[in-house]
């Protein structure tokens, strides 16, 4: 397969930065120690932006092959904008990755289609890799037009796009009813909505271009669910909250393949 699969560990607001020392310290141990292959599968943390640096220094020190980024950004390029972080103050540290349109941002800071294909848009422009997230809700999810919903998230975030643009993305399929509830979707519900993103990149973007445009998914991803995830033809990884915060979980997450 052209896609390398994924697994992106999203800390959400949790570990302080001594926290996070012993984390990414931890992880890189059980790594190295059951002779993980980077090639099989990418490894990436996204911790809170107080703990970038910590985890840069660790990673450059040891040389790790594990990748890190962070959990949102602004679309301005600097100026009076409290709070905000941009992509340059992120690429300045190493990041290679940024997610946008978390359903908790979404849900909490009132974020728009628009307003993530922006910050998609912005941190493409910058060098690093979206992670554009979508996802339905539980009343859509009963409905069944999880799909359509999706799919119409996607296209709002892309339009305007050009195909050798969305090749560079990742796109994470989560349904909000399996974030942090311990529900899992099914793999084959999980791959129902992949295969269809995957379909409409094809129609939007062309047959190339959904071929290498990686596809995740995330709720309730963990070590118990995790291969028969990763053996659905259109799931390339995972975005990992919970099960992302203990080295060993992570890790053996990571090596779905062995
Ligand atoms: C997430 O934070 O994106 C997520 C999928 O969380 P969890 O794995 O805890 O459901």
């Amino acid at each position: 397969m052209s896609r390398t699969p994924l697994m992106a560990g999203n800390w959400k607001m949790n570990l302080d930065h001594l926290e996070a020392n012993h984390l990414v310290q931890g992880l890189a141990m059980e790594l190295r120690d059951h002779n993980h292959d980077y090639s099989r599968c990418e490894v990436l943390v996204i911790p809170p932006f107080t703990d970038i640096r910590t985890v840069q220094t660790i990673v450059d020190a040891d040389e790790l092959g594990i990748k890190y980024g962070a959990q949102d950004v602004s679309i301005h390029d600097n100026g009076a904008y409290t709070g905000e972080i941009s992509t340059s103050m992120l690429t300045k540290l190493g990041c290679t990755y940024v997610v946008m349109g978390h359903s908790e941002r979404r849900e909490y800071h009132n974020e728009s289609d628009e307003l993530v294909g922006a910050k998609a848009r912005k941190v493409l422009d910058a060098g690093m890799t979206p992670i554009l997230c979508c996802g339905e809700a539980l009343e859509v999810r009963k409905a069944g037009t999880h799909v359509e919903f999706v799919l119409s998230q996607i296209r709002a975030a892309l339009a305007g796009w050009s195909a050798q643009d969305v090749a560079q993305i990742v796109i994470a399929y989560e349904p909000i009813w399996a974030i942090g509830t311990g529900e899992t979707a099914t793999a084959e519900d999980a791959q129902e909505v992949c295969g269809a993103i995957r379909s409409a990149l094809a129609q939007d973007f062309g047959a190339e271009t959904a071929e290498v445009t990686r596809v995740l998914y995330g709720g309730s991803a963990k070590p118990d669910n995790i291969k028969e995830l990763m053996a659905q033809p259109d799931i390339d990884g995972a975005l990992i909250g919970g099960a992302s915060l203990k080295a060993d979980s992570f890790a053996e997450m990571a090596r779905f393949y062995a």
